[in-house]
């Protein structure tokens, strides 16, 4: 996991670029959520970090490509992520209480900026979680399964559907030959 110092950043600032592999990812990620998505490809991120007085400012991208399932289809997917994003870093000792509402704002963090020590790995991790969709979707207008058969709607259609319309109506017919 990449960390750096902030006391070890220069003037001008400092530009990183990294790489992580699959296992070491997921071997973190599983540390503090529930996965349920796999790394096609390792993360790759870039950085820039300034110092700024007492604030860190980092500007940032993360690329991968993302195995997720569909809701729909129940189907695994390839799900091309890449996503740019700026932080800036307060130093805070206590930082558990206000992380959630921080994260929305998206401006303010410190969980990542403890004692000196930027993490910066974290960093890349918590903008992948934030990139992934809700309710992924394989296609925007998945079929999905059939709920009596469980055929994949998307392949074929199954005789469900007309099997259901056929029965009302020989009922109907039946009533009416009463
Ligand atoms: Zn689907
Ligand atoms: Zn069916």
């Amino acid at each position: 996991m990449l960390v750096i110092k902030s006391d070890e950043i220069p003037e001008e600032g400092l530009t990183l670029e990294w790489v992580e592999e699959r296992h070491s990812l997921l071997a973190y990620m599983e540390g503090f959520s529930r996965i349920d998505f796999d790394f096609e490809k390792p993360l790759h991120s870039e950085a820039t970090v300034l110092r700024s007085g007492k604030l860190i400012l980092i500007k940032g991208k993360v690329e991968t490509n993302l195995r997720l399932q569909c809701i729909r289809c129940l189907k695994e997917f390839s799900y091309p992520l890449s996503s740019r994003f700026e932080l800036t870093l307060h130093p805070l000792k206590e930082s558990s209480m206000i992380k959630e509402k921080e994260l929305e704002e998206g401006d303010l963090e410190s969980d990542f900026f403890q004692e000196g020590e930027i993490h910066l790995s974290e960093i890349a991790c918590e903008q992948v979680f934030l990139e992934i969709p809700y309710q992924p979707l394989c296609q925007e207008n998945c079929k999905g399964l059939c709920p009596r058969c469980g055929s994949d709607l998307n392949l074929s259609l199954c005789s469900c559907e007309g099997e259901r319309m056929g029965t009302a109506f020989s009922d109907l017919q039946k009533l009416k030959l009463k």
